[in-house]
Protein backbone atom coordinates (compact mmCIF):
# COMPACT_ATOMS: atom_id res chain seq x y z
CA UNK A 1 0.00 0.00 0.00
CA UNK A 2 1.41 3.73 -1.18
CA UNK A 3 1.19 6.26 1.62
CA UNK A 4 3.17 4.92 4.30
CA UNK A 5 5.64 6.19 7.54
CA UNK A 6 9.33 6.67 6.90
CA UNK A 7 11.41 4.04 6.62
CA UNK A 8 14.09 5.44 8.80
CA UNK A 9 16.29 3.30 10.59
CA UNK A 10 16.63 2.26 14.23
CA UNK A 11 19.82 2.81 14.83
CA UNK A 12 22.70 3.63 17.57
CA UNK A 13 23.27 6.50 16.08
CA UNK A 14 20.64 8.05 16.31
CA UNK A 15 20.92 7.51 20.28
CA UNK A 16 24.43 9.03 19.78
CA UNK A 17 23.13 12.15 17.59
CA UNK A 18 20.28 13.02 20.11
CA UNK A 19 22.52 12.98 23.06
CA UNK A 20 24.70 15.79 21.35
CA UNK A 21 22.19 18.00 19.96
CA UNK A 22 19.64 17.90 23.03
CA UNK A 23 21.61 17.41 26.26
CA UNK A 24 25.30 18.02 25.53
CA UNK A 25 25.50 19.47 29.51
CA UNK A 26 24.29 16.25 31.29
CA UNK A 27 26.92 15.11 33.39
CA UNK A 28 28.74 11.16 32.70
CA UNK A 29 30.91 10.71 35.89
CA UNK A 30 33.17 8.05 36.71
CA UNK A 31 35.72 6.87 39.24
CA UNK A 32 38.40 6.19 38.19
CA UNK A 33 41.20 3.53 39.28
CA UNK A 34 42.89 5.89 41.61
CA UNK A 35 39.45 6.64 43.38
CA UNK A 36 39.42 10.12 41.59
CA UNK A 37 36.52 11.59 40.21
CA UNK A 38 36.34 11.98 35.92
CA UNK A 39 33.37 14.70 35.22
CA UNK A 40 32.91 15.09 31.76
CA UNK A 41 29.32 15.83 29.62
CA UNK A 42 27.48 14.00 26.90
CA UNK A 43 28.10 17.01 24.52
CA UNK A 44 32.16 16.01 24.96
CA UNK A 45 31.76 12.39 24.95
CA UNK A 46 30.04 12.05 21.77
CA UNK A 47 32.39 14.70 20.55
CA UNK A 48 35.18 12.21 21.69
CA UNK A 49 33.47 9.48 20.39
CA UNK A 50 33.66 10.89 16.42
CA UNK A 51 37.11 10.97 17.18
CA UNK A 52 37.74 7.52 18.39
CA UNK A 53 35.53 5.90 15.10
CA UNK A 54 38.09 8.39 13.03
CA UNK A 55 41.07 7.02 14.41
CA UNK A 56 39.13 3.76 14.41
CA UNK A 57 38.86 3.57 10.91
CA UNK A 58 42.40 4.83 10.39
CA UNK A 59 43.35 1.56 11.73
CA UNK A 60 41.53 -0.34 9.24
CA UNK A 61 38.20 -1.21 10.87
CA UNK A 62 35.54 -1.34 8.54
CA UNK A 63 31.86 -1.92 8.37
CA UNK A 64 30.96 -5.04 10.61
CA UNK A 65 34.65 -5.36 12.15
CA UNK A 66 34.83 -6.80 15.84
CA UNK A 67 35.97 -4.03 17.77
CA UNK A 68 36.77 -5.84 21.56
CA UNK A 69 36.68 -3.83 24.85
CA UNK A 70 38.39 -5.21 28.17
CA UNK A 71 37.37 -2.52 30.58
CA UNK A 72 35.71 -1.45 33.70
CA UNK A 73 32.73 1.02 33.52
CA UNK A 74 34.08 4.50 33.07
CA UNK A 75 33.52 7.43 30.13
CA UNK A 76 36.13 5.85 27.96
CA UNK A 77 34.11 2.79 27.58
CA UNK A 78 30.73 4.88 27.32
CA UNK A 79 32.64 6.90 24.17
CA UNK A 80 33.24 3.20 23.02
CA UNK A 81 30.18 2.27 23.01
CA UNK A 82 29.14 5.43 21.23
CA UNK A 83 31.28 5.29 18.64
CA UNK A 84 31.87 1.61 17.86
CA UNK A 85 28.09 0.25 16.50
CA UNK A 86 27.71 3.74 15.16
CA UNK A 87 30.31 3.44 12.85
CA UNK A 88 28.97 0.24 11.66
CA UNK A 89 31.68 -1.80 13.22
CA UNK A 90 30.46 -4.51 16.14
CA UNK A 91 31.11 -3.64 19.64
CA UNK A 92 32.35 -7.13 21.90
CA UNK A 93 32.37 -6.55 25.14
CA UNK A 94 34.66 -8.83 26.83
CA UNK A 95 34.05 -10.19 30.35
CA UNK A 96 37.53 -9.63 32.67
CA UNK A 97 36.48 -12.05 35.31
CA UNK A 98 36.75 -15.04 33.15
CA UNK A 99 39.86 -16.82 32.47
CA UNK A 100 42.24 -15.94 30.25
CA UNK A 101 42.03 -18.93 28.15
CA UNK A 102 38.43 -18.43 28.01
CA UNK A 103 39.13 -14.94 27.06
CA UNK A 104 40.96 -15.94 24.86
CA UNK A 105 38.63 -18.64 23.24
CA UNK A 106 35.84 -15.76 22.93
CA UNK A 107 37.90 -12.97 21.35
CA UNK A 108 39.41 -15.79 18.42
CA UNK A 109 35.75 -17.05 17.83
CA UNK A 110 34.87 -13.57 17.31
CA UNK A 111 37.53 -12.79 15.53
CA UNK A 112 38.38 -9.53 17.00
CA UNK A 113 40.39 -7.12 15.18
CA UNK A 114 41.09 -4.27 17.97
CA UNK A 115 41.28 -4.48 21.41
CA UNK A 116 40.68 -1.64 23.78
CA UNK A 117 42.12 -2.87 27.65
CA UNK A 118 42.48 -1.03 30.70
CA UNK A 119 45.65 -0.10 31.40
CA UNK A 120 44.82 -1.67 35.05
CA UNK A 121 43.78 -4.77 33.22
CA UNK A 122 47.15 -5.02 31.21
CA UNK A 123 48.22 -7.74 33.59
CA UNK A 124 45.25 -9.65 32.56
CA UNK A 125 45.82 -9.11 28.69
CA UNK A 126 49.15 -10.12 28.69
CA UNK A 127 47.97 -13.25 29.83
CA UNK A 128 45.40 -13.63 26.88
CA UNK A 129 47.59 -11.78 24.11
CA UNK A 130 49.52 -14.69 23.19
CA UNK A 131 46.68 -17.01 22.49
CA UNK A 132 45.24 -14.26 20.06
CA UNK A 133 44.95 -13.15 16.72
CA UNK A 134 44.20 -8.96 17.20
CA UNK A 135 45.84 -6.51 14.96
CA UNK A 136 45.99 -3.92 17.16
CA UNK A 137 46.01 -2.78 20.81
CA UNK A 138 45.27 0.44 22.10
CA UNK A 139 45.56 0.80 25.85
CA UNK A 140 43.26 3.26 27.89
CA UNK A 141 45.56 4.94 30.79
CA UNK A 142 44.89 7.63 33.49
CA UNK A 143 48.59 8.57 33.52
CA UNK A 144 49.67 9.07 29.93
CA UNK A 145 51.87 6.12 29.32
CA UNK A 146 51.21 2.82 27.45
CA UNK A 147 52.86 -0.54 27.42
CA UNK A 148 55.61 -0.38 23.96
CA UNK A 149 53.73 -2.05 21.23
CA UNK A 150 50.11 -0.74 22.00
CA UNK A 151 48.31 2.52 21.19
CA UNK A 152 47.67 5.46 23.44
CA UNK A 153 43.84 5.64 23.40
CA UNK A 154 43.80 9.22 24.24
CA UNK A 155 47.02 10.05 21.66
CA UNK A 156 44.54 8.50 18.99
CA UNK A 157 41.81 11.06 19.83
CA UNK A 158 44.20 13.71 20.15
CA UNK A 159 45.11 13.07 16.33
CA UNK A 160 41.70 13.74 15.43
CA UNK A 161 40.43 16.80 13.78
CA UNK A 162 36.80 17.80 15.32
CA UNK A 163 33.87 17.73 14.03
CA UNK A 164 31.54 15.09 11.45
CA UNK A 165 28.74 12.58 13.11
CA UNK A 166 27.42 9.85 12.76
CA UNK A 167 25.53 8.56 9.78
CA UNK A 168 22.56 6.00 10.26
CA UNK A 169 23.41 2.46 10.31
CA UNK A 170 21.20 -0.35 8.79
CA UNK A 171 19.00 -1.66 11.15
CA UNK A 172 19.09 -5.29 10.72
CA UNK A 173 23.52 -4.90 10.91
CA UNK A 174 25.18 -6.37 13.68
CA UNK A 175 26.12 -3.15 16.24
CA UNK A 176 27.28 -5.50 19.30
CA UNK A 177 27.98 -9.20 20.38
CA UNK A 178 28.24 -10.54 23.87
CA UNK A 179 28.90 -14.42 24.83
CA UNK A 180 27.05 -16.40 27.42
CA UNK A 181 28.69 -17.03 30.17
CA UNK A 182 28.53 -20.63 29.66
CA UNK A 183 28.69 -22.70 32.65
CA UNK A 184 27.94 -25.94 30.66
CA UNK A 185 29.83 -26.36 27.42
CA UNK A 186 31.55 -23.62 25.39
CA UNK A 187 30.43 -19.59 25.10
CA UNK A 188 28.18 -18.42 22.69
CA UNK A 189 28.44 -15.75 20.91
CA UNK A 190 24.75 -13.40 20.90
CA UNK A 191 25.02 -10.80 18.30
CA UNK A 192 22.72 -7.32 18.63
CA UNK A 193 21.20 -5.54 15.98
CA UNK A 194 20.70 -2.03 15.70
CA UNK A 195 17.06 -2.65 15.58
CA UNK A 196 17.19 -4.95 18.77
CA UNK A 197 19.20 -2.44 20.93
CA UNK A 198 16.63 0.60 20.09
CA UNK A 199 13.55 -1.49 20.74
CA UNK A 200 15.21 -2.71 24.07
CA UNK A 201 16.35 0.92 25.31
CA UNK A 202 12.64 2.35 24.75
CA UNK A 203 11.79 -0.86 25.95
CA UNK A 204 13.62 -0.36 29.36
CA UNK A 205 12.40 2.89 29.28
CA UNK A 206 8.75 2.31 30.08
CA UNK A 207 7.11 3.03 33.02
CA UNK A 208 6.28 -0.11 33.64
CA UNK A 209 9.81 -1.39 33.39
CA UNK A 210 12.81 0.84 34.09
CA UNK A 211 10.66 4.05 34.31
CA UNK A 212 13.52 6.18 33.45
CA UNK A 213 13.33 10.01 32.47
CA UNK A 214 15.39 12.65 31.25
CA UNK A 215 15.91 13.73 34.58
CA UNK A 216 17.32 10.63 35.97
CA UNK A 217 20.56 9.79 37.23
CA UNK A 218 21.68 6.25 36.45
CA UNK A 219 24.62 4.22 38.00
CA UNK A 220 24.88 1.04 36.71
CA UNK A 221 26.81 -1.39 38.54
CA UNK A 222 26.15 -4.26 36.16
CA UNK A 223 29.25 -4.25 34.14
CA UNK A 224 29.23 -2.79 30.87
CA UNK A 225 30.56 -6.60 29.92
CA UNK A 226 27.58 -8.13 31.27
CA UNK A 227 24.87 -8.03 28.23
CA UNK A 228 25.40 -4.25 27.43
CA UNK A 229 25.44 -2.63 31.15
CA UNK A 230 21.67 -3.93 30.77
CA UNK A 231 21.03 -1.54 27.82
CA UNK A 232 21.49 1.24 30.38
CA UNK A 233 24.51 3.21 28.57
CA UNK A 234 21.86 3.52 25.39
CA UNK A 235 18.83 4.26 26.96
CA UNK A 236 20.45 7.11 29.13
CA UNK A 237 21.80 8.18 25.78
CA UNK A 238 18.21 8.30 24.65
CA UNK A 239 16.85 10.00 27.48
CA UNK A 240 19.58 12.39 28.06
CA UNK A 241 19.67 10.84 31.66
CA UNK A 242 22.82 11.69 33.75
CA UNK A 243 25.50 8.98 34.33
CA UNK A 244 27.61 7.40 37.02
CA UNK A 245 30.05 4.86 36.52
CA UNK A 246 31.77 3.27 39.58
CA UNK A 247 35.03 2.06 37.48
CA UNK A 248 36.95 -0.95 39.51
CA UNK A 249 35.25 -0.17 42.97
CA UNK A 250 32.45 -2.61 43.43
CA UNK A 251 32.43 -2.61 47.21
CA UNK A 252 29.40 -1.53 49.37
CA UNK A 253 31.23 1.60 50.94
CA UNK A 254 32.26 2.82 47.37
CA UNK A 255 29.20 2.26 45.40
CA UNK A 256 26.95 3.95 48.16
CA UNK A 257 29.05 7.02 48.80
CA UNK A 258 28.85 7.65 44.82
CA UNK A 259 24.80 6.78 45.16
CA UNK A 260 24.73 9.79 47.77
CA UNK A 261 27.00 12.15 46.19
CA UNK A 262 25.68 12.10 42.98
CA UNK A 263 22.18 11.56 43.95
CA UNK A 264 21.44 8.46 41.74
CA UNK A 265 18.12 7.98 41.08
CA UNK A 266 18.24 4.75 39.80
CA UNK A 267 21.12 1.61 40.01
CA UNK A 268 20.64 -1.68 38.43
CA UNK A 269 23.09 -4.88 39.69
CA UNK A 270 22.75 -8.94 40.33
CA UNK A 271 21.21 -9.76 44.35
CA UNK A 272 25.18 -10.19 45.54
CA UNK A 273 25.41 -6.99 44.57
CA UNK A 274 22.74 -5.48 47.21
CA UNK A 275 22.60 -8.57 49.64
CA UNK A 276 26.36 -6.48 50.86
CA UNK A 277 25.16 -2.90 50.08
CA UNK A 278 21.93 -4.24 52.74
CA UNK A 279 24.13 -5.10 55.87
CA UNK A 280 26.60 -2.05 55.19
CA UNK A 281 23.15 -0.22 55.29
CA UNK A 282 21.93 -1.72 58.37
CA UNK A 283 25.53 -1.29 59.81
CA UNK A 284 24.97 2.18 59.66
CA UNK A 285 21.96 3.74 58.75
CA UNK A 286 22.38 7.40 58.34
CA UNK A 287 25.71 7.64 56.64
CA UNK A 288 24.69 7.64 53.35
CA UNK A 289 21.57 10.22 52.52
CA UNK A 290 20.10 7.75 49.27
CA UNK A 291 16.58 10.27 49.28
CA UNK A 292 16.92 10.80 45.29
CA UNK A 293 17.05 7.07 44.56
CA UNK A 294 13.51 5.92 43.44
CA UNK A 295 14.55 2.02 42.14
CA UNK A 296 17.15 -0.12 42.21
CA UNK A 297 16.92 -2.86 39.75
CA UNK A 298 18.01 -6.20 40.36
CA UNK A 299 18.56 -9.20 38.00
CA UNK A 300 20.50 -12.22 37.17
CA UNK A 301 19.51 -13.88 40.06
CA UNK A 302 16.73 -14.14 41.92
CA UNK A 303 16.23 -11.28 44.72
CA UNK A 304 14.98 -12.36 47.72
CA UNK A 305 11.45 -11.39 48.96
CA UNK A 306 13.45 -10.67 52.57
CA UNK A 307 15.94 -8.46 51.19
CA UNK A 308 13.44 -6.66 49.12
CA UNK A 309 11.63 -5.73 52.21
CA UNK A 310 14.88 -5.23 54.08
CA UNK A 311 15.39 -2.22 51.61
CA UNK A 312 12.13 -0.96 52.17
CA UNK A 313 10.99 -1.44 55.75
CA UNK A 314 14.54 -0.87 57.20
CA UNK A 315 15.71 2.11 54.58
CA UNK A 316 12.90 3.07 52.36
CA UNK A 317 14.10 2.09 49.35
CA UNK A 318 12.38 0.09 46.21
CA UNK A 319 14.04 -3.12 44.74
CA UNK A 320 12.68 -4.01 41.90
CA UNK A 321 12.95 -7.29 40.35
CA UNK A 322 13.50 -8.62 36.81
CA UNK A 323 14.60 -11.28 34.61
CA UNK A 324 16.61 -11.60 31.99
CA UNK A 325 19.35 -13.27 29.77
CA UNK A 326 22.05 -12.28 27.65
CA UNK A 327 20.18 -13.50 24.99
CA UNK A 328 16.87 -11.62 25.55
CA UNK A 329 19.15 -8.08 25.72
CA UNK A 330 18.41 -9.09 28.57
CA UNK A 331 14.74 -7.33 29.17
CA UNK A 332 12.40 -10.19 29.79
CA UNK A 333 10.10 -10.11 32.56
CA UNK A 334 9.70 -7.16 35.03
CA UNK A 335 7.72 -7.23 38.31
CA UNK A 336 5.85 -3.75 38.62
CA UNK A 337 2.57 -4.68 40.47
CA UNK A 338 -0.46 -4.61 38.50
CA UNK A 339 -3.34 -2.06 39.72
CA UNK A 340 -5.31 -5.37 40.65
CA UNK A 341 -2.28 -6.91 42.58
CA UNK A 342 -2.46 -3.82 44.58
CA UNK A 343 -5.89 -3.81 45.91
CA UNK A 344 -4.30 -7.10 47.85
CA UNK A 345 -3.06 -7.48 51.08
CA UNK A 346 0.54 -6.97 51.80
CA UNK A 347 1.59 -10.05 52.11
CA UNK A 348 0.67 -10.86 48.52
CA UNK A 349 2.13 -8.14 47.04
CA UNK A 350 5.21 -8.92 48.80
CA UNK A 351 5.04 -12.07 47.59
CA UNK A 352 4.13 -10.25 43.79
CA UNK A 353 7.38 -8.47 43.72
CA UNK A 354 9.60 -10.73 44.73
CA UNK A 355 7.93 -13.06 41.47
CA UNK A 356 10.04 -12.53 38.07
CA UNK A 357 7.13 -10.69 36.87
CA UNK A 358 5.28 -10.17 33.79
CA UNK A 359 6.97 -9.77 30.00
CA UNK A 360 8.00 -6.30 28.38
CA UNK A 361 5.78 -5.11 26.08
CA UNK A 362 6.84 -6.93 22.52
CA UNK A 363 8.19 -10.41 24.63
CA UNK A 364 5.73 -12.96 24.46
CA UNK A 365 6.15 -16.12 26.87
CA UNK A 366 4.95 -19.29 26.85
CA UNK A 367 6.73 -22.41 28.84
CA UNK A 368 6.70 -25.93 28.31
CA UNK A 369 6.32 -29.41 30.56
CA UNK A 370 6.85 -32.75 29.30
CA UNK A 371 3.00 -33.33 28.05
CA UNK A 372 3.35 -29.98 26.45
CA UNK A 373 2.16 -26.10 27.18
CA UNK A 374 1.91 -25.67 30.76
CA UNK A 375 -1.56 -24.25 32.14
CA UNK A 376 -0.41 -20.17 33.59
CA UNK A 377 -1.81 -21.57 36.70
CA UNK A 378 0.76 -20.93 38.99
CA UNK A 379 1.89 -24.18 39.78
CA UNK A 380 2.59 -26.82 37.05
CA UNK A 381 5.96 -26.21 35.78
CA UNK A 382 7.77 -26.37 32.52
CA UNK A 383 11.25 -24.49 31.01
CA UNK A 384 10.25 -20.93 29.63
CA UNK A 385 9.89 -20.03 26.08
CA UNK A 386 10.39 -16.34 24.72
CA UNK A 387 10.18 -14.61 21.80
CA UNK A 388 10.43 -10.88 20.89
CA UNK A 389 12.32 -8.22 18.38
CA UNK A 390 15.13 -8.17 20.79
CA UNK A 391 15.59 -12.01 21.68
CA UNK A 392 18.33 -14.16 19.71
CA UNK A 393 16.82 -15.72 16.83
CA UNK A 394 20.44 -17.82 16.92
CA UNK A 395 23.82 -18.13 18.08
CA UNK A 396 26.99 -16.60 16.40
CA UNK A 397 28.11 -19.26 14.37
CA UNK A 398 24.91 -21.07 13.77
CA UNK A 399 25.54 -24.40 14.22
CA UNK A 400 26.32 -23.35 18.16
CA UNK A 401 23.36 -24.32 20.30
CA UNK A 402 21.17 -24.91 17.84
CA UNK A 403 18.73 -27.20 20.11
CA UNK A 404 18.01 -23.68 21.83
CA UNK A 405 15.40 -22.60 19.51
CA UNK A 406 12.29 -23.98 18.32
CA UNK A 407 11.11 -24.88 15.14
CA UNK A 408 8.43 -22.24 15.11
CA UNK A 409 10.96 -19.64 15.98
CA UNK A 410 10.75 -19.49 20.15
CA UNK A 411 14.04 -19.33 22.32
CA UNK A 412 14.36 -22.40 25.19
CA UNK A 413 15.93 -20.57 28.03
CA UNK A 414 16.87 -23.53 30.06
CA UNK A 415 14.66 -21.66 33.05
CA UNK A 416 12.14 -23.74 34.65
CA UNK A 417 9.40 -21.70 35.61
CA UNK A 418 5.65 -21.76 36.64
CA UNK A 419 3.21 -18.74 35.07
CA UNK A 420 -0.24 -17.56 37.14
CA UNK A 421 -3.25 -16.19 35.58
CA UNK A 422 -1.64 -12.58 35.62
CA UNK A 423 0.90 -13.86 33.44
CA UNK A 424 3.70 -13.27 36.90
CA UNK A 425 6.29 -15.60 35.84
CA UNK A 426 8.26 -16.92 38.93
CA UNK A 427 11.67 -18.83 38.30
CA UNK A 428 11.86 -22.32 40.22
CA UNK A 429 15.45 -22.84 38.69
CA UNK A 430 17.75 -23.36 35.77
CA UNK A 431 16.86 -26.46 35.07
CA UNK A 432 20.21 -28.07 35.56
CA UNK A 433 19.76 -26.58 39.42
CA UNK A 434 16.54 -28.50 40.24
CA UNK A 435 16.87 -30.39 42.72
CA UNK A 436 14.57 -33.85 41.42
CA UNK A 437 13.79 -35.78 44.62
CA UNK A 438 12.35 -39.22 44.47
CA UNK A 439 10.83 -37.70 40.99
CA UNK A 440 9.88 -34.75 42.01
CA UNK A 441 11.36 -30.90 41.98
CA UNK A 442 12.03 -29.14 44.50
CA UNK A 443 13.24 -25.35 43.71
CA UNK A 444 16.54 -24.25 45.13
CA UNK A 445 15.42 -20.49 44.56
CA UNK A 446 12.42 -20.64 46.82
CA UNK A 447 14.32 -22.58 49.17
CA UNK A 448 17.26 -19.98 49.16
CA UNK A 449 15.24 -16.90 48.72
CA UNK A 450 13.44 -18.20 52.46
CA UNK A 451 16.91 -19.07 54.23
CA UNK A 452 18.03 -15.14 52.51
CA UNK A 453 14.96 -14.14 54.69
CA UNK A 454 16.49 -15.20 58.00
CA UNK A 455 17.66 -12.53 60.08
CA UNK A 456 21.51 -14.15 60.79
CA UNK A 457 22.24 -15.00 57.03
CA UNK A 458 23.91 -12.91 54.13
CA UNK A 459 23.50 -15.47 51.14
CA UNK A 460 22.41 -19.10 51.17
CA UNK A 461 22.79 -21.23 47.93
CA UNK A 462 20.96 -24.64 47.50
CA UNK A 463 22.04 -27.45 45.06
CA UNK A 464 21.39 -31.27 44.95
CA UNK A 465 23.22 -33.59 46.04
CA UNK A 466 22.83 -37.04 44.39
CA UNK A 467 21.32 -39.43 47.25
CA UNK A 468 21.60 -43.32 47.18
CA UNK A 469 17.91 -43.38 48.16
CA UNK A 470 16.36 -39.99 46.50
CA UNK A 471 18.37 -39.89 43.59
CA UNK A 472 19.14 -36.30 44.82
CA UNK A 473 18.37 -34.42 48.17
CA UNK A 474 18.75 -30.83 48.64
CA UNK A 475 21.96 -29.40 50.65
CA UNK A 476 21.93 -25.50 52.08
CA UNK A 477 25.45 -23.88 52.36
CA UNK A 478 24.49 -20.62 54.31
CA UNK A 479 27.01 -17.75 55.39
CA UNK A 480 26.06 -16.06 58.03
CA UNK A 481 26.45 -12.23 58.83
CA UNK A 482 29.22 -10.36 60.42
CA UNK A 483 28.97 -11.22 63.99
CA UNK A 484 25.33 -13.06 63.55
CA UNK A 485 25.19 -16.54 65.09
CA UNK A 486 22.59 -19.56 64.03
CA UNK A 487 23.20 -23.33 64.27
CA UNK A 488 22.18 -25.43 61.10
CA UNK A 489 19.32 -27.33 62.93
CA UNK A 490 17.75 -23.57 63.82
CA UNK A 491 17.66 -22.19 60.39
CA UNK A 492 15.99 -25.96 59.17
CA UNK A 493 13.35 -25.07 61.51
CA UNK A 494 13.08 -21.84 60.46
CA UNK A 495 12.09 -23.55 56.71
CA UNK A 496 9.31 -25.79 58.29
CA UNK A 497 6.37 -23.85 58.19
CA UNK A 498 7.34 -22.77 54.75
CA UNK A 499 7.75 -25.48 52.47
CA UNK A 500 6.59 -29.62 52.66
CA UNK A 501 8.87 -31.53 54.53
CA UNK A 502 10.53 -33.35 52.01
CA UNK A 503 11.41 -30.22 50.65
CA UNK A 504 13.13 -29.19 53.58
CA UNK A 505 17.67 -29.08 53.17
CA UNK A 506 19.01 -32.13 54.65
CA UNK A 507 21.56 -30.68 55.54
CA UNK A 508 22.28 -26.85 56.18
CA UNK A 509 26.06 -26.12 56.01
CA UNK A 510 27.61 -22.98 57.04
CA UNK A 511 30.47 -22.13 55.14
CA UNK A 512 32.37 -18.68 54.91
CA UNK A 513 32.05 -17.85 51.52
CA UNK A 514 29.76 -19.37 48.22
CA UNK A 515 31.95 -18.98 45.66
CA UNK A 516 30.58 -16.93 42.64
CA UNK A 517 30.50 -16.91 39.01
CA UNK A 518 31.80 -14.40 36.45
CA UNK A 519 29.19 -12.24 36.66
CA UNK A 520 29.15 -12.21 40.62
CA UNK A 521 26.11 -14.93 41.02
CA UNK A 522 26.39 -18.11 43.23
CA UNK A 523 28.18 -20.66 41.33
CA UNK A 524 26.48 -23.40 42.14
CA UNK A 525 28.82 -26.13 39.92
CA UNK A 526 31.59 -25.72 42.33
CA UNK A 527 29.15 -26.28 45.25
CA UNK A 528 28.11 -29.45 44.09
CA UNK A 529 31.25 -30.77 42.93
CA UNK A 530 32.64 -30.50 46.93
CA UNK A 531 29.46 -32.02 47.98
CA UNK A 532 28.83 -34.82 45.65
CA UNK A 533 29.73 -37.98 47.66
CA UNK A 534 27.86 -36.69 50.83
CA UNK A 535 24.80 -38.87 50.93
CA UNK A 536 26.48 -41.78 48.86
CA UNK A 537 25.82 -42.55 45.01
CA UNK A 538 22.29 -41.69 43.12
CA UNK A 539 19.40 -43.86 42.52
CA UNK A 540 18.62 -43.75 38.92
CA UNK A 541 16.15 -46.09 39.05
CA UNK A 542 14.02 -43.02 40.96
CA UNK A 543 14.56 -41.09 37.69
CA UNK A 544 11.20 -39.67 36.25
CA UNK A 545 9.33 -41.45 38.81
CA UNK A 546 6.75 -39.34 40.54
CA UNK A 547 7.19 -39.27 44.46
CA UNK A 548 3.78 -40.65 45.13
CA UNK A 549 4.64 -43.41 43.10
P1 LIG B 1 23.16 -14.40 31.91
O1 LIG B 1 22.92 -14.67 30.47
O2 LIG B 1 24.56 -14.66 32.35
O3 LIG B 1 22.69 -13.05 32.31
O4 LIG B 1 22.29 -15.45 32.74
C1 LIG B 1 20.91 -15.59 32.52
C2 LIG B 1 20.33 -16.49 33.57
O5 LIG B 1 20.36 -15.86 34.84
C3 LIG B 1 18.87 -16.80 33.34
O6 LIG B 1 18.67 -17.83 32.42
C4 LIG B 1 18.40 -17.18 34.73
O7 LIG B 1 18.73 -18.52 35.03
C5 LIG B 1 19.23 -16.28 35.61
N1 LIG B 1 18.43 -15.12 36.01
C6 LIG B 1 18.42 -13.89 35.46
N2 LIG B 1 17.57 -13.07 36.11
C7 LIG B 1 17.01 -13.80 37.09
C8 LIG B 1 16.05 -13.53 38.13
N3 LIG B 1 15.52 -12.33 38.30
N4 LIG B 1 15.70 -14.55 38.94
C9 LIG B 1 16.25 -15.78 38.80
N5 LIG B 1 17.17 -16.09 37.87
C10 LIG B 1 17.55 -15.11 37.03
Amino acid sequence: MNGLMMDVPLSTSGIVRRARQLHPGKPIVSRRADRTIHRTTYGECVDRAVKLAAALRRLGVRRGDRVATLAWNHWRHLEIYYAVPSSGAVLHTLNLRLHPDDIAYIANHAEDKVILVDKVLWPLWEKVAPQVRIRHTIVMADDGEVPSGTLDYEALIAAESAGGEFADVPERRAAAMCYTSGTTGKPKGVVYSHRSLMLHAIGLALTDAFRLAERDTVLPVVPMFHVNAWGLPFVCGMLGCGQVHPGPHLDPTSLLELLAAERVTLTAGVPTVWLGILQKLDSAPAAFDLSALHSMVVGGAAAPEGMMRGFKERHGLTVIHAWGMTETSPLGTISRLTSHIEQLDDATQWAYRAKQGRPSPLVEIRARGEKGLIPWDGTAMGELEVRGPWIAGAYYHADDGREAFTEDGWFRTGDVVSIDIHGYVTIQDRAKDLVKSGGEWISSVALEGALMGHPAVAEAAVIAVPHEKWDERPLAAVVLKEGATADPAELRFYLMDKFSKWWIPDEVVIVSAIPKSSAGKFLKSALREQFRDRYGQANPSLRGLSRSS
